[in-house]
């Protein structure tokens, strides 16, 4: 790391610390060349993919907005909050894996489907008409009669 002060290359680490967090590395380096001391932190980088939506803009991926647009889905439906939570984190961890700087918009409601899919019908099949109704109505239907079928077998 170049000197601050007078911009040489040799610099050296005199102290490392980890923060009280645990997620960054504080370290004390000193100038070789003009013997000032200055401060450098490390942490982790977490990349946050951008989403391709379908118009081809991009834009960061929101958990916030994420998160409510499953609340809105699952709205007075008997899911616990802790229940979307960790549908939520998953979605997160999958979006995060790839390890790709983009993913698609519709990968991404993919996703959130399968997880509302397997936490409450009714809010899947809310969320799977607002997200495809634009650009994939006869897959919706077709899912809608899918699930009709599924529900109205005789139990055993
Ligand atoms: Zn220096």
């Amino acid at each position: 790391m170049h000197c601050p002060y007078c911009s040489a290359a040799d610099t050296r680490v005199i102290d490392s610390r980890l923060s009280p967090e645990g997620d960054r590395v504080r370290r004390r380096r000193v100038c070789a060349a003009c013997g000032e001391r200055f401060t450098s932190y490390e942490m982790a980088e977490l990349v946050v993919p951008r989403i391709i939506k379908s118009d081809g803009t991009r834009e960061t991926l929101n958990e916030d907005k994420l998160r409510s647009g499953m609340l809105r889905a699952l709205e007075k439906r008997p899911v616990t909050t802790e229940q979307i939570e960790s549908a939520l984190q998953r979605i997160m961890k999958q979006v995060r894996g790839r390890g790709e700087r983009e993913v698609g918009s519709r990968q991404i409601g993919e996703w959130v489907m399968d997880e509302l899919r397997a936490l409450d019908q009714v809010a899947y099949v809310r969320f799977a008409s607002v997200y495809r109704s634009f650009e994939d109505v006869e897959a919706f239907r077709e899912e809608v009669e899918r699930l009709q079928r599924d529900t109205s077998k005789p139990k055993v």
